[in-house]
């Protein structure tokens, strides 16, 4: 036993947690658990646990079924509800007709990314916006879309009845060890952001599976539904989860460069460049669902055209202000929170990282409002659209060699097979603004 698994074997003592939670992910980013009791939890770090993969999405085929999770240590985390009696373990899955990681898992695929990062000396941190709407639950507990407050962007209480819910939200991640960088009422009624602290990657998607299990049951406790729907209600902004990526290199950013107008350095500029080369790509697996396209649309703060920024929110990345060089970053602003973070990191970086082998340059940056370009003035400034549905955006991603080995044969496979049965199913659907609009017209 590591010394690392003996610590958490004695905190489940000292704690008296009685369950353990091994969490993994599917490939369409649902947090999966096998729940073991704590007892378990010696021989789950010695031998793994098994659990059958064929019924999770994704896995595998139904004759190769059987899979090993394998926690990871540093994951322990006591769950803020259930009185402290379940904590949770995330787990690397095991092939175990062969031994070796399963290729199919999200984690696995990320792990990989950051493996080459670390050959071309590269450490990546990510911090995460997430975005989310809290809306009232009706009487038989299901999720309407009617929000429980009345607040406008940083609008505090009294008017802001939903900051009982995000402050339990957020004292409830606190006790699992997040970080809490800042959180705020959103822009529209019902919204809010949460941010936590930069980390490195692997680390960040973590917790970006594990936020979204924690803010939807913390809400449910005061019966309210939180969504990471990205559009839920049309004509108002929807959640983004804008994604902010760093590289460090032997302990300093490798993104600052003092001498430079925009504080970038050329490896930034290249990196950067790399997203925008991949970006309709990338968008398939950073706003992988049939709404998320009802997001990127004008208007709504949330970017359409593919150029980046030192300044305005329109544009698909944007270099923030930085208080210190530590601090120098880009922030991609396309991927929202229905995304898998796992395949979500590893698209954004793996195009970063190509930007950097090609040695890209970036594009000179866009300070207007591109809202309001028209056709023939994006023509001049060379800027392209991101994909108009999920559909586009899979065409994109089938036609993409290095977003595609990013992911891996086995996640590409099964990622764009969902994906394109999602999509067929929604345009062959017939939708209520149809009917709104033509059963009574023709
Ligand atoms: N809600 C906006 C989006 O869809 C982002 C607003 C903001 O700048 O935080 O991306
Ligand atoms: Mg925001
Ligand atoms: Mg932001």
């Amino acid at each position: 036993l590591s010394a690392e698994a003996q610590d958490v074997i004695d905190e489940i003592d000292e704690k008296g947690v009685e369950f353990l939670r091994l969490q993994f992910t599917d490939i369409l980013g649902t947090v999966k658990n096998v729940a073991v009791p704590a007892t378990q939890a010696e021989k789950a770090f010695t031998d793994g646990i098994y659990f059958d993969g064929s019924s999770i999405e994704g896995f595998v085929r139904i004759q190769e079924s059987d899979m090993r999770l394998k926690p990871d240590p540093e994951t322990f985390a006591v769950l803020p509800w259930r009185d402290g009696t379940s904590a949770r373990l995330i787990c690397d899955v095991i092939n175990t007709s062969t031994g070796e990681p399963f290729e199919g898992d999200p984690r696995r695929v990320l792990k990989n990314v950051l493996d080459r990062a670390e050959e071309m000396g590269y450490e990546v941190n990510v911090a995460p916006e997430p975005e989310f709407f809290l809306f009232e639950e009706d009487e038989e507990g299901r999720a309407t879309t009617k929000t429980s407050d009345a607040g406008g962007y940083f609008d505090l209480a009294p008017k802001d009845l939903a900051s009982d819910v995000r402050r339990d939200i957020i004292y409830g991640l606190e006790d699992m060890g997040f970080e809490i960088e800042a959180s705020h009422h959103e822009v529209a009624q019902g919204q809010h952001e949460i941010n936590f602290e930069y980390d490195d990657a692997l680390t960040t998607a973590d917790n970006v599976a594990t936020f979204r299990t924690v803010v939807r049951a913390i809400a449910a406790q005061h019966d309210l539904h939180a969504t990471f729907m990205p559009k839920p209600i049309p004509r108002i902004n929807g959640s983004g989860m804008h994604t902010h990526i760093s590289l460090f290199e032997g302990g300093e950013n490798a993104f600052h460069d003092e001498s430079d107008q925009f504080d970038l350095s050329d490896t930034a500029h290249s990196f950067l460049a790399g997203i925008l080369d991949h970006a309709p790509a990338i968008t398939a697996v950073t706003d992988p669902t049939v709404n998320s396209y009802k997001r990127l649309v004008p208007g709504y703060e949330a970017p359409v055209y593919v150029a980046w920024s030192d300044r305005n929110r329109s544009a698909l990345i944007r270099k923030p202000a930085a208080r210190v060089p530590a601090a120098s970053r880009i922030e991609a602003r396309f991927p929202d929170p229905s995304c898998n973070p796992y395949l979500a990191f590893a698209a954004l970086i793996s195009a970063g990282l190509d930007g950097i082998e090609r040695d890209l340059d970036a594009p000179d940056p866009i300070r207007e409002n591109i809202y309001e370009f028209d056709e023939q003035k994006r023509q001049e400034y060379g800027i392209d659209t991101l994909p108009a549905n999920l559909g586009e955006a899979v065409d994109a991603l089938e036609d993409n060699e290095v977003i595609a080995d990013a992911l891996g044969d086995h996640v590409y496979d099964k990622f764009v097979e969902a994906k394109s049965q999602e999509y067929d199913e929604f345009r062959v659907d017939v939708s209520q603004w149809e009917l709104d609009r033509y059963l009574e017209t023709y």
